[in-house]
Formats: structure tokens, sequence, C-alpha cells
């Protein structure tokens, strides 16, 4: 995987019952026809174990994980659960757990490494909230949660940060491309200059109301590798032509 082909990832957040898995045959259509593009969809935990046997390529995986393998974590669920259930990855820090469940970079890290030493693939989330922006410390912002966010490198698995801007999540406001091209040359520079060379190959995910009509624009982005995507991932319909763009980038 990687050399950073197009990552295209579906978040359901709390959303989705065992009927809305039926989508998944044709989300997965699409990535076989999509072959430089890696696609993978997060459902609830529920649903995961339903989803691998469907996934038909697709990566499935985990809207979270716990930094533990075991122990007194009521209501968490680990990284080695997620794997024996078939997931492929995890998205960790997403800014609704951070502010829903005052998780912060310290515990998003913890996370991450845990997914990573289990073999998963770790999407971390960064991302400004608007006053931030509104203020001039949008880089200043996420440079600082890419330091205390992101793990050392180490084994096979695969790290992949996702800049998600707050404002933009969920509320049908975009970044526009030139803000997003300004965030993800900020994010390259943070990870080559921790990372060298092998900075350069992780994938950055754009996330924050990507839909149909405005993909194509965004995936055309410097260091725009990918997007993480959240309502317009429930439905085939919606995913598949973001899918379909993120081919033609
Ligand atoms: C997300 O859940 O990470 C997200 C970006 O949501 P939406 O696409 O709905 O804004």
């Amino acid at each position: 995987m990687n050399v950073r082909r197009k990552l295209v990832a579906g978040n359901w957040k709390m959303n989705g019952n065992r009927a809305a898995l039926a989508e998944l045959a044709a989300i997965a259509a699409a990535a076989r026809e999509a072959s430089g593009v890696d696609v993978a969809i997060c459902p609830p935990f529920t649903l995961l174990p339903l989803a691998v046997p469907r996934a038909g390529g697709l990566l499935v995986g985990a809207q979270d994980c716990h930094s533990r393998d075991s122990g007194a974590h009521t209501g968490n669920v680990s990284a080695p659960m997620l794997k024996e259930a078939g997931a492929r990855l995890a998205i960790v820090g997403h800014s609704e757990r951070r502010a829903d469940q005052a998780e912060d970079d310290g515990f998003v890290r913890a996370k991450a490494e845990a997914a990573l030493r289990h073999g998963l693939a770790a999407i971390v989330c960064v991302g400004e909230s608007e006053a931030e922006r509104e203020a001039g410390r949008a880089v200043e912002r996420v440079t600082a949660q890419l330091s205390g966010s992101i793990p050392e490198l180490s084994g096979e698995a695969e790290l992949v940060v996702a800049y998600e801007p707050i404002w933009a999540i969920g509320t049908g406001r975009t970044a526009t491309p030139a803000d997003v091209a300004a965030m993800h040359s900020a994010i390259r520079e943070a990870l080559t200059a921790r990372f060298g060379d092998a900075g350069g190959r992780i994938r950055i995910l754009y996330g924050g109301s990507v839909n149909a009509g405005n993909s194509a624009e965004l995936f055309a982005v410097d260091h725009v590798d990918g997007a993480l995507v959240g309502g317009a991932s429930l439905t085939a319909a919606q995913f598949v032509p973001i899918i379909e763009a993120a081919a033609r980038s």
C-alpha cells in the first residue's frame, strides 16, 4: 500500500445498522474499479465483524481504539480486539472524541501507538477551531497537535494524518483550496522536519464536508492524499462519486 496513493476513508460515526451494510456492495464495486485508490469504511464497532465479510476489497476500520490492550476500561475497545474483528485501521483523535471524551494529545498519541503496535493503520486527526482560525492561529494549533499526537514511526503499520478543521465537519462548510493547500504544506513540512524522507511518504487526508461536488477540487490540491468523509460516506450514491474523483485525480 501507499507511495501516496489516494486514500478515501468513510467515517460512519454513530450511524448505520445491519441494513446499512447493504451500501457496501456498491461502494466495494467502485473501489475495485478505482484501482489506484485505497478505500476504507469505518462503521460503528458493533458492525465491524459484519462489515468485514462484505468488504470485497474495502479496508474496514474502527473509529477509535483504546491505548491499552485490555483491562478496566468500561466501554472501550482495544487494538487487539479490533484486529481480531478484522479491522485494518483505526481513526484516533477525531475532534468529536477530543471534545466529547476530553481526549488530549498525549492520549491520542498513546492510542495511535497502540494501533500501530498491533498492525492497524492509524489515522490521526488534527484540526483547528473556528476561533483559532479567525485569530490567525490555525497552523500553530495544528502543528502543536501534530507534535503531541503523532507517535514515532516504527514497525510496518501505516500512520496517516487527517487535517479536519473543526468548523468544517458536518457543517457543509469546506476550507478553500488555498487554505487547504497552505495547511497541508505546513503539515508536510512538520512531518518531514521530524521524520525526514519517511515524512514525505505519510498520507495527509482532508476532512470536513467533503462531497461529490467539492472532492475533485480538493484532490487537486498539493499534499492532499485523499479524504476522510463523514456524512457523504453513509450511502453509495454519495460516496462513490468521491471515490471516482480520487481515481481521476
Ligand atoms: C468526519 O467525520 O471526519 C467528517 C469530516 O465529517 P463530514 O464529512 O460529515 O464533515
